[in-house]
């Protein structure tokens, strides 16, 4: 017999799974589908494998909802940053320091935000949901256990079948880019500097991995290059030699030679978002969250922050109900939209102005762009909020 859930999620991923142990601390009884949920065992340890070979530049406010869940990785998984470096097309710089940012309780330095492994980060989930009692593990097929739940949620990523049952018009605007992902080893340390390059409409990040007190080398760093279709294509076929003195003369050799340390993975780019995220298919209340809800460019790092915030929103609108509502009362589902709505629309406008700006051609464009970089970089209060918007620190 179908066992009985109140929230049925659809899709198992960082955001599905954080979502699924959130609704478990309320003391709601959830079904979780996915691949990874209906195996028998949790995934192998992250040091075993790289699946993912990505790695996930977290803000503090998806730190604090990680750490709520106890599921923040070990420290030989994650890297706090301690600056952040933005290099234009033509000699414009911004720099972010932690500097500045108040100390942590426990005594350790601040950082702008941690370079987390994704692997590492879903293995961690996938166990603690593996653990929690108040989790069920469903089949696709599993009709039953749908059918009787309150509400479903859709967390399965940007290609959301459930989405398009549910008749969800979906707004997707393609990047005619990819993004091309993988780690290479640098001559010089990265000192816990996040880097990035824009040029030409194409954005290079480098994101630290490893630290002084994990007592890894400092020298390893994951790469995310965003670049036309056609130059992925080149990129994606080049052997390892030729790849690295691409990314080295793209990086203006700001961490000298480069070797290549992983395979190279890569993603087709859009700016994509939901045109609703709850509402009723018959009498079947749904709500979307994650990149199900909404994707956008991973230039700025803030696609998972978004998702994670979704799943913490959620939880509390639902955590806060009134006695008489169910969980699958619309009233409520609306604050959920409404609460989630501005952060959305900010980010989105946010990575698709500057993905725009910097794809312009032109001198005037080039002048324009880097001059507001460095005219950014002079100006403390501006600087002063940015940082706390990519800390995720808003009040
Ligand atoms: C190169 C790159 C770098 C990025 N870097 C960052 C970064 O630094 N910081 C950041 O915040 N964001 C970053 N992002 C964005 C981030 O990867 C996504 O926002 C995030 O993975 C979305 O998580 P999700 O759980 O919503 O969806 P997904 O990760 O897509 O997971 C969906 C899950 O649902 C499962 N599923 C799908 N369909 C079904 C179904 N019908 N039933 C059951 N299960 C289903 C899938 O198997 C999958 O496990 C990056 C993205 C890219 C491409």
């Amino acid at each position: 017999m179908a066992q009985h859930s109140d929230i049925v999620i659809r899709g198992d991923g960082i955001v599905g799974c954080a979502l699924a142990l959130a609704l478990a601390n309320l003391r709601l009884r959830v079904g979780l589908q996915g691949p990874a949920a209906s195996a028998t065992a949790p995934a192998a340890p992250a040091s075993s494998e790289h699946s993912d070979i990505r790695a996930y530049a977290l803000n503090a406010a998806s730190r604090q909802l990680l750490e709520s869940l106890r599921c923040w990785p070990a420290a030989e998984f994650v890297t706090p940053v301690r600056e952040m470096q933005v290099c234009g097309d033509h000699g414009g710089q911004l720099t972010f320091s932690a500097s500045h940012l108040p100390a942590n309780a426990n005594g350790t330095p601040p950082a702008l935000n941690w370079i987390v492994q994704a692997h590492a980060l879903q293995t961690r989930l996938q166990e603690a949901v593996h653990f929690q009692p108040l989790i069920a593990p469903l089949q696709a097929d599993d009709a039953g256990s749908q059918a009787s739940a309150s509400l479903l949620v859709a967390a399965e990523g940007q290609a959301s079948a459930s989405r398009a049952e549910w008749g969800v018009p979906w707004q997707a605007q393609p990047y005619a880019q990819r993004a091309i992902a993988t780690r290479v080893r640098c001559a010089l340390p990265h000192g816990q500097v996040a880097r990035q390059w824009f040029g030409g409409g194409d954005v290079l990040a480098f994101l630290p991995l490893g630290n002084a007190q994990t007592g890894a080398d400092g020298n390893l760093v994951a790469v995310v290059w965003s670049v036309s279709t056609e130059r992925a294509s080149t990129l994606l076929a080049a052997d390892d030699a030729a790849f690295c003195q691409a990314l080295a003369a793209f990086s203006q050799h700001a961490l000298g030679g480069l070797t290549l340390a992983a395979e190279r993975g890569s993603w087709p780019l859009q700016l994509a978002r939901a045109g609703r995220c709850v509402g009723q298919h018959g009498t079947q209340s749904w709500a979307l969250v994650g990149d199900a809800a909404h994707t956008v460019h991973p230039l700025a790092g803030l696609g998972l922050n978004l998702g994670l915030a979704d799943a913490a929103s959620l939880a509390q609108v639902l955590g806060a109900r009134e006695y008489w509502r169910g969980v699958g009362d619309m009233k409520l589902l609306r604050r959920y939209e409404r609460a989630r709505a501005l952060d959305w629309l900010g980010v989105a406008g946010a990575t698709d102005g500057l993905q725009h700006l910097f794809a312009q051609t032109g001198e005037v464009w080039k002048t324009l762009r880097n001059w507001g970089l460095s005219g950014v970089d002079r100006s403390g209060p501006v600087k002063h909020w940015l940082v706390r918007q990519a800390t995720g620190l808003t009040s």
